[in-house]
Formats: structure tokens, sequence, C-alpha cells
């Protein structure tokens, strides 16, 4: 997820880093030894969830899902989303991507689509840079794929990389943003009141991952958390933000990490 821009992933299978750790071509620790880390502060959040009731209240009155009633593994297979979107964003090279949801999971991958067109078509996403478009296609070849799985199949397909995604993180490997289904239903406690704004949050990183963006840290207390900011880790002081760029099209960014 470090460098590359905006050039089409070649066919040699590259891990593109989970929502913890960044991909290959990183400068920083193996993936290995950061994956471990990751794994430590994801069962250090677990814990404070617990022990703060935050997991006690994902279960109550605030319309989200019991977290027991979400599957933890499925077919592997997937439904695409039919149709397409137009074509947003800059004047530049448009990415074409499908949208997929695993089968067996009770969620229609045109209900995934719309959430992802919203999102790769927000003013403060990445096309605000004038350059990179979107344009989500309902087969053939494409350029990315973003896939709704349950943590099993994330699991076996980011494992697939050498990545451990611990059956509770997101991933981006290869042509693949694979979005695990917990997280998706449930986000995670810095945005459990808004689970609207952590898909955006989900789709902004990982895809920002296959443009080629690595990780950064926060910039300044107060200061808005840049999305390639691994959050579930912790703001460090910034505020929650789900955006690459602000309404003004300013980028939101901070000190590169790795
Ligand atoms: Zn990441």
């Amino acid at each position: 997820m470090l460098a590359g821009g905006l050039a089409v992933r070649g066919t040699t299978p590259r891990a593109g880093g989970t929502e913890e750790a960044p991909k290959e071509e990183s400068t920083a620790a193996p993936a290995k030894d950061r994956q471990k880390v990751t794994e430590t502060e994801k069962g250090r959040e677990k814990k404070q969830e617990r022990e703060d009731g935050r997991g006690k209240d994902e279960k109550g009155n605030d319309g989200k899902p019991d977290p027991d009633s979400i599957p933890a593994s499925g077919p592997g297979t997937f439904a695409t989303a039919g149709g397409g979107g137009d074509r947003v964003g800059g004047s530049g090279r448009t990415l074409t991507y499908v949208v997929q949801v695993e089968d067996g999971i009770g969620i229609p991958a045109p209900d995934v689509a719309a959430e992802v067109e919203r999102i790769l078509a927000d003013e403060r996403g990445w096309t605000a840079d004038g350059k990179v478009g979107f344009g989500r296609v309902s087969g053939g070849a494409s350029d990315f794929r973003v896939r709704l799985a349950t943590a099993g199949t994330v699991d076996d397909i980011c494992g697939r990389y050498g990545l451990d995604t611990g059956g509770e993180v997101n991933c981006n490997v290869g042509q693949d943003v694979m979005v695990n289904l917990k997280r998706w239903l449930l986000a995670t406690r810095y945005y459990a009141d808004d689970v609207a704004s952590y898909r955006a949050l989900i789709v902004n990183h990982e895809v920002g991952h296959f443009l080629g963006h690595g990780h950064e840290g926060c910039p300044g207390a107060g200061r808005p958390a840049p999305v390639m900011m691994q959050q579930i880790k912790g703001l460090h002081g910034c505020r929650t933000n789900v955006w690459p760029y602000d309404a003004e099209g300013r980028p939101l960014t901070g000190p590169a990490v790795g």
C-alpha cells in the first residue's frame, strides 16, 4: 500500500495490507512482526470493549445486530451486484470495480454496491484529487473488487497473501478489498454510534491502499485523523475522520508511518 500511484496491480500476488499491517513493499518491520502487534492491539481493544461494556451495548437497542448472530464463516462464493454506476471523479484514468457479497450472509449485493458507490463518489473521497475516477461494473474485467465477506473468508483470502486478519480486520490484497462482515455491521468502538461513517473509513482506507497509499499517523492533537491512519488502534489525540479530503478539497494527511 505504499507507493505505486495508480499503477494497475500486476499479476504477481501482492499483499496490500490489512487494516493493521502495511503491505510488503513497506520499509517497516516485516509484515509478520507487525501483524503480531496488530493482534495484540486488537486483543486489547476487545478486552477494553468487554471491560467497559461496549460489547454489551452493541447488543442493545441501537439497531445493530447481535454480534453472536453474525456468521463467522461462509461458503467463499460471492454474488456480484448487477447494474453499474456512473463514472465519478476527475479527468484521469477511471478505475473500474465490482462489488461482491459472500453468499448466505443475508445482505443484498445491490445494497452494498449503493453504499460503496456513495462513498467513492463523495466530494471528500479520493476523487477530490481531480484525477482518479471510479466506475462500478457488474462483471468482466475490473481493476479492483470490493468484497463483503465473513471473517473466515476474509482470513482465507487475505491469508493466501500471508496476511493475518485474525477474524477481525479488513485487508487489501491484489485487486481485492476484503471487508470483514463484523466490521461492516458493528464498526469499532470509535464509530460504534456511526456505522455508516465507519463503512466509509473501511472503503476509503482499503481503496487507499489499492491506490498506493501507506499508513499515516496523527498530525497533531485535535486534527482530523487521516483516513490512512490505523484508527482501529487508537486516535492518538486526533479526532475521528473517515475522508481523505475535507469539503474544500484539502488533503487530510499525516506523517508517513513505517
Ligand atoms: Zn491499512
